[in-house]
C-alpha cells in the first residue's frame, strides 16, 4: 500500500486573465500579461514599466447601454495592461448600483 499523498500547493492565477502564473523564485510571472505578482501579497506590477500602456478602453456594448442609466449601471475601465500583452483586454469595470427611487 503506498503512503497517502500530501496535499499539493497551487500557484495563484493571474488576476486578468485567471491563467496560471509561473514562480521565477522571486515572484510569480504571468507572461500573457505582462505582470509579476509579489509572492507575500500578490500585487501586481507589470513587467517593464518603460513600456506603453494598453489603455484599450472597454467595448462591451452591454456595459455601454446600461452605463446610461443615471446614477447607475456600469463604470468602464481601460486596459492597464503593458500594451505588449497577449492575454485579453482587463478593463475592470465595475458595477454602479441604480439607486432605488423613493
Ligand atoms: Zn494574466
Ligand atoms: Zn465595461
Ligand atoms: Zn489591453
Amino acid at each position: 500500500m503506498s503512503a497517502l499523498p500530501s496535499a499539493e500547493w497551487q500557484n495563484p492565477s493571474c488576476g486578468a486573465c485567471h491563467g496560471d502564473v509561473e514562480h521565477d523564485g522571486d515572484s510569480f510571472v504571468c507572461a500573457d500579461c505582462k505582470l509579476t505578482f509579489d509572492s507575500h501579497d500578490l500585487t501586481a506590477e507589470r513587467i517593464d514599466e518603460d513600456e506603453p500602456v494598453c489603455g484599450r478602453p472597454c467595448d462591451s456594448s452591454w456595459h455601454a447601454v446600461h452605463a446610461i442609466v443615471p446614477g447607475g449601471g456600469f463604470q468602464c475601465g481601460a486596459c492597464p495592461l503593458t500594451a505588449a500583452h497577449t492575454s485579453p483586454h482587463y478593463t475592470s469595470c465595475l458595477p454602479v448600483p441604480v439607486p432605488i427611487p423613493a
